[in-house]
């Protein structure tokens, strides 16, 4: 049975509430302070913080940022602007399980070299591959009425843009990344995901054909040591003659 696509989810949070608003003055005061972590949970507690489903653009002005923790947040998505927290090494939003993808900006923060993503919730992981939702007529919609192409920055309407998924590596994870691009050659300008992933920007949808589990298996394979190659048919040839003696035991060879 084919698995069930994925709708895109705009207007996830109420912008009125409590929880927003004191998440908003959290942001302005790291700024300010040019504090060096933001964690939302420990300022709003943990019932607020159950309240935030996306986060301020105002994230932007986290200049001095090196570490975001959102361990078990109920996130649905994370803004472009994440992309302007240029100090930002370390992004942890580890069990926030309706995070199903981010936005391309975050491959900007060029010193991001530790991640801990719960990979099963995402778009095409290698686990499960969760199908990708279907970008036609361009259905993710960022705060405003206007969107910056994710390659060369330039601003545009949502319909003058065209939406792609692509797989990137991120920190320590490979995660499904929504661009917008405003021509074919900025198009071009994006990087080649890593092996058993879709191999190019796409659009999502039922047609898409993703790699199986066993492409991404025979991948790792590819990547590991022969010495260590050696070392596991070694083991395999010992597990297949402890068998063979089980069988010789149990009378089942007398057949
Ligand atoms: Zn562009």
């Amino acid at each position: 049975m084919p698995k069930k696509i994925p709708k895109i989810e705009n207007n996830v949070q109420d912008r009125t509430s409590v929880a927003w608003k004191k998440l908003c003055e959290y942001v302005e005061q790291v700024a300010e302070k040019e504090l060096t972590k933001f964690s939302p949970r420990s300022y709003l507690g943990p019932a607020l913080f159950q309240q935030i489903f996306t986060l301020p653009e105002s994230i932007g002005k986290l200049k001095k940022v090196r570490q975001i923790d959102l361990y078990g947040s109920k996130l649905k998505r994370i803004p472009p602007e994440i992309g302007e927290m240029e100090s930002l090494e370390g992004f942890d939003p580890y069990t926030s399980y309706d995070l199903n993808w981010f936005p391309y900006e975050i491959t900007k923060c060029q010193k991001l070299i530790e991640s801990r993503i719960s990979t099963r919730a995402l778009f095409g992981n290698y686990k499960n591959r969760m199908p990708f939702p279907s970008l036609e007529n361009n259905p993710v919609r960022y705060q405003g009425e206007r969107v910056k192409c994710s390659i060369c920055e330039k601003e545009l309407p949502y319909k003058e843009t065209q939406q792609y998924w692509i797989s990137l590596r991120i920190g320590t994870d490979t995660v499904p990344l929504l661009a917008n691009l405003c021509s074919k050659e900025c198009r071009k300008e994006m990087p080649t995901p890593p092996e058993a992933y879709v191999q190019y920007p796409h659009k999502g949808g039922s047609n898409l054909q993703q790699p199986g589990f066993e492409d991404w298996r025979k991948a790792q394979m590819a990547k590991m040591p022969k010495k260590l190659l050696d070392q596991i048919s070694h083991y395999k040839k010992l597990d297949d003659l402890r068998r063979l003696k089980e069988k010789l035991e149990s009378g089942e060879l007398d057949n």
